[in-house]
Formats: C-alpha cells, sequence, structure tokens
C-alpha cells in the first residue's frame, strides 16, 4: 500500500503540522518550534515540541515523537491508510486510488455504515407501535420530541429485529458482531441482537458519526445499562457523549456529569455543554479529550460514595492536564434532572455560577472527614489540608486558602503557609522524581520493544541511533557513509533495516524525511526514530562525524563477530587476531 511520493509531499505541505496539532493542542511559539502540553500524556509544563521545518514532533516528556501522519494516527486512533484518509479530506485532496484500501480500513467504513443504519433504525422503532413503551419513558422523563430527534434516541425491540433488518439491507454477519450490534449465542452459535427491549442512546463523535450506543431497560431487570464495548471504531476510554454538541457550544466550559441521561437532560434545560463519561469511570484519556475543548470543566456527580469516588478520580485526572476545575454539590442529594425539574433552569444556573473550584470542594470533604470539635481532629485536619493546598501550583492561591483556613481554625496564617511550604519542596521533589523516572521507563520501554538488541550492544546501538538522526537530517552525508559502512556492518536489526531504507531510498532520489517512513513504521517505531532525529538536532553533527560514528558501528560488530572465535574460518581468524592487536595499541 505504498502511496506515491508526490502525493505524500503534497499531503504534507497542504495541512502544515502546526495547524494540525492546533486543533488538538494549545500551541505557543518558540523561536522556529511551537510548544505546547502533550495530548498524550498528563503533564503541566509544555515538553511537546513541534518543527514545522521538518513537519514532526517531539515529546521530551514521554518520547512520543514522529510525522504528521503518526500524529494523527496517534491521537484520532487511525491506521495508517485512514491518518492519510483524514489528512486529505482535511485539505480536500483526493486519494490516488481506492486499491490502497485495506481490510481493516473497509470494515471500520462498514461499520460506521451499519452504525448510522441501526440507529435510524431504533429511532423509527421508537415511534413505532412496538416502541410504545420506550416512547413513554422518554416523555416520563420529560424529554420532549424535539430532544429526542436531537439526540437521535430510539428503541430497541426484541425477536432479533435489528438483524432481520440489518441483514436485508446486506450486512454480512461479521460486520454486525464486529459492530457490536449482533453477538453469537454461545449455545447454538446462532447470531442475536445484543439491544433488545431497551431504550437506545446513540453515542456521536465529533465528525458527525454513530461509534456507539447505549441501552437501558425499561424494567428492573439487569444489567441496567448495555453500551458498545471496544470496537474499530469506538474507544470506552476516550469517548464523551455529547461532546459533539458541547464542543460546538462555544462556552469555553464543559460540564461533566454521570450519565447520559443527565447529559440529555441539561441539554433540554438549555446547558448545551454537558457532556458525560460512556458506561465507564473517567480516565486519563478522557481528560486529555476535554482539555483540549474547554479551560475549565464543573463536574456534576452524585451525592452518594460511589459519586463523590468518581468526582476525585475525575479532579485528580483534570488537575493533571491544566484545566480548570469547579465542582457543584446538588443539595438534599438530588441529580441535575431532579433539581432542574424542581427548580427550573435558572435556580441551576445559579447553582453553576456559584460552584466551589476544586479545592475548596476537596477542603469540604475534608472538614467532614474530621470532628473539628476536638483538637486531635483538628490537628489532622490542619495537616491533610496543608498536603492539600501544597499540591497547588500557584502561589497566590496557597496565599488566599491558608489565610481562609486559618481564619477559620483560628491558627497563624505564616506558621500555615510554612507547613504548607515544607511539604511543596518534598511534593515538588517526587513529582519530578517520578516524572524524571516515567519518562525514562517509557523511553527504555519503546526501544526495548522497537529494537530488543539495543540492550545488549549499547555501545553499538547509541553509534547507529546517532549515525542514523544525523542522516535522517543530512541525506548529503549518505553517500559517503555507504561506502564505508555496510548494512551488515550494522550490529541491530531495527536500526540496520532504516539503513538500508535510508540507502534505498536515496539511491532511487527520493526524499528523506521522517513523513516517507510513517508507512513502514508503527508508532512506537516512529518514536524511536524520532528520538534519533532529536539528538541529531541537539546536537549537530558534521560529515566526519558521521563518518566516526561508521567506524564505532564497524568496530562493535567485528568484537561481536570475534566473540565466537570457533565459526570462523582461518584467513578470518587472522584478520581478527590483527583487529585485536591494532585495538589494543
Ligand atoms: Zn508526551
Amino acid at each position: 500500500m505504498a502511496l506515491p511520493d508526490m502525493f505524500l509531499q503534497e499531503l504534507i505541505s497542504r495541512n502544515p503540522i502546526t495547524d494540525v496539532v492546533s486543533s488538538y493542542v494549545r500551541l505557543r511559539q518558540r523561536g522556529r518550534t511551537a510548544v505546547g502540553l502533550c495530548p498524550f500524556h498528563g503533564e503541566k509544563t509544555p515538553s511537546f515540541t513541534v518543527y514545522p521545518e521538518t513537519s514532526s514532533f517531539y515529546c521530551f516528556g514521554c518520547g512520543a515523537g514522529g510525522d504528521t501522519i503518526t500524529f494523527i494516527k496517534k491521537i484520532e486512533n487511525l491506521s495508517y491508510i485512514d491518518a492519510v484518509r483524514f489528512l486529505a479530506d482535511r485539505c480536500g485532496m483526493k486519494m490516488p486510488d481506492d486499491k490502497t484500501d485495506d481490510a481493516v480500513s473497509r470494515l471500520r467504513m462498514r461499520i460506521l455504515e451499519a452504525n448510522r443504519d441501526a440507529a435510524r433504525f431504533f429511532h423509527r422503532m421508537l415511534y413505532s407501535p412496538e416502541g410504545r413503551e420506550g416512547l413513554e419513558y422518554f416523555y416520563k422523563r420529560g424529554y420532549t420530541d424535539k430532544t429526542i430527534r436531537r439526540f437521535g434516541l430510539g428503541y430497541a425491540p426484541g425477536n432479533n429485529s435489528l438483524l432481520h433488518e440489518m441483514r436485508r439491507m446486506g450486512y454480512k454477519d461479521d460486520e454486525l458482531t464486529a459492530a457490536f450490534l449482533a453477538a453469537r449465542s454461545k449455545r447454538n452459535n446462532q447470531l442475536y441482537d445484543i439491544f433488545q427491549r431497551r431504550v437506545i442512546i446513540p453515542i456521536i463523535d465529533i465528525r458527525g458519526n454513530v461509534i456507539a450506543f447505549g441501552g437501558r431497560v425499561l424494567d428492573d431487570s439487569k444489567p441496567k445499562y448495555i453500551n458498545t464495548s471496544d470496537t474499530l471504531v469506538f474507544k470506552k476510554s476516550n469517548g464523551l457523549f455529547a461532546l459533539n454538541f458541547a464542543k460546538a457550544s462555544k462556552e469555553g466550559s464543559i460540564i461533566l456529569c454521570e450519565g447520559y441521561m443527565d447529559v440529555i437532560s441539561l441539554h433540554q434545560a438549555g446547558f448545551q455543554n454537558a457532556v458525560a463519561a460512556l458506561g465507564t469511570s473517567f480516565t486519563k484519556e478522557h481528560a486529555l479529550l476535554l482539555s483540549r475543548y474547554a479551560n475549565e470543566a464543573i463536574l456534576i456527580f452524585d451525592a452518594d460514595s460511589a459519586g463523590q469516588k468518581g468526582a476525585q478520580r475525575a479532579i485528580s485526572y483534570l488537575r493533571q492536564s491544566g484545566i480548570h476545575i469547579r465542582v457543584v454539590t446538588i443539595p438534599d442529594g438530588k441529580d441535575p434532572d431532579e433539581f432542574i425539574k424542581k427548580y427550573g433552569p435558572e435556580r441551576f444556573k445559579l447553582l453553576l455560577e456559584k460552584s466551589a473550584n476544586d479545592i475548596e470542594y476537596q477542603l469540604i470533604q475534608l472538614g467532614k472527614k474530621h470532628s473539628l470539635e476536638t483538637s486531635d481532629g483538628r490537628v489532622s485536619y490542619l495537616r491533610e489540608a496543608a498536603i492539600l493546598l501544597s499540591r497547588l501550583n500557584s502561589s497566590i492561591e496557597r496565599d488566599v486558602y491558608a489565610g481562609k483556613l486559618a481564619d477559620e481554625l483560628n491558627v497563624s496564617k505564616s506558621a500555615l503557609l510554612d507547613q504548607i511550604e515544607r511539604y511543596r519542596n518534598v511534593a515538588v521533589k517526587n513529582m519530578k522524581k517520578a516524572e524524571l523516572s516515567q519518562a525514562i521507563r517509557q523511553n527504555e520501554g519503546v526501544i526495548r520493544k522497537v529494537n530488543p538488541e539495543a540492550a545488549s550492544n549499547i555501545r553499538a546501538s547509541r553509534a547507529e541511533e546517532g549515525l542514523l538522526g544525523l542522516l535522517i537530517l543530512n541525506p548529503d552525508y549518505i553517500p559517503a557513509v555507504s561506502k564505508r559502512l555496510q548494512p551488515d556492518d550494522i550490529v541491530t536489526g531495527f536500526n540496520k533495516n532504516l539503513y538500508i531504507k535510508l540507502l534505498e531510498r536515496h539511491k532511487n532520489g527520493q526524499m528523506i524525511d521522517l513523513s516517507f517512513l510513517a508507512s513502514d513504521y508503527q508508532e512506537d517505531e516512529m518514536s524511536y526514530i524520532s528520538r534519533m532525529v532529536q539528538n541529531a538536532r541537539e546536537n549537530p553533527g558534521t560529515h566526519e562525524q558521521a563518518l566516526e560514528y561508521a567506524d564505532i558501528i564497524i568496530s562493535e560488530k567485528k568484537m561481536l563477530l570475534y566473540s565466537n572465535p570457533e565459526n570462523l574460518p582461518e584467513d578470518k581468524l587472522r584478520e581478527m587476531l590483527e583487529f585485536i592487536r591494532s585495538q589494543k595499541k
């Protein structure tokens, strides 16, 4: 599925990497590069760097790197060819020909078509006699026909009626199981509908594709909810319900609720920036996704202990993504739906406006945990509160809350601030240590996976990486280097293949650029290659240096061969002795 260079070249130049990345990451110009918070790992200080000149990116935190296509692959969770198609659509280019279609991307497309047709079927059923019960359920919740239409709500009757309809429309059984619309019975090996006698909430992504469904029972039977599990087009851990609407609402803030029924009620009441995670607890990926579309998250979670635990979890992930957080507590333990029904949207809006930020919220939760009447209780409350405040990055914030707390408990503010500062020093040290060791672990993990031989051939692989990075940035070094260094001289397998590829491209007069490697290498492999390029960028090497690297590699290879002398023919043995003698000098 090799795409013509001409096509790729145009694709890359018509999708400037800073533009593409800017749709996901807020970038700041820094000299000839642009930096932002990495969308692939949580961080507070930007280490994600975009290089417009080479159409590439590299994260100094987690080591993720590559070209524009690799970026889209990774962030949109697409195959190589689908990422290329994504970029072609983005700039209005036509794909060269459809033979490049591979089986996976065809199946993806079929799943999306099946989902769209299924959503239409469910919606039609809702207004048919069979769907009566479902429609009444939505009416009882107070949803209007307009809301039902807007969200494309539906009803799944029993008796495998979806299966019959989809087969009639020409869908194959494999496509239906891949879409998680049907499953195969273990008992008789027959297909059956996964969603039966349930009201249906379709999940639509920001591009308007139906990617999944949630189904809720109408009685007390279990399970109460069934949600699409991971498919080629849907990943539970990073889907947010109603983000397609919330994204367009331009509020700058997003309301995060627990369930999609709450979300629909809020939208109907005029709060079009409400979203929810889908049948799973809030993840790091959700936080990263959310932070792309909003500066502020307003959390509304149930007052029960599961809800409060969920809120704490969401707070910790959202804090890492650097977004501002507020937490709404609804009086009397009501859910937002009940509150709006009883008091109206205006009162709810007030509730949002005077909601506490996450620190105030967590202080309140801490206060509830300790009995403040006893001095023991007050001491432990103060200690935990000081630890909490020590995590705040802004000294102004720390000062404000320390002041409040000191007043509240009638203690000295400066003593409290000292205490906070002490905790902070420890916390910052630990955080830096943890971040660093995580980055090292991640980088090492990538290398181990991509080029396992590197670990046992450290000197050789370092030289190889140094050389390959130099060659990618300076293809004019290739002729001299290739005269001295044969591919078979390269010690580690991955680097040998990369070297062969570079020589081939150079021989054919093709461009050498990360973008042209993306079709042959997976994301982790691209990260590894990007790291080589990054090192070469930081330590620009001369022609001579490239040749020095080549010499190191050649001698390392010889050492390796000679470490098993019994396998060598006599003339090689002689050569080996000479070599060892020369090394000793
Ligand atoms: Zn990163």
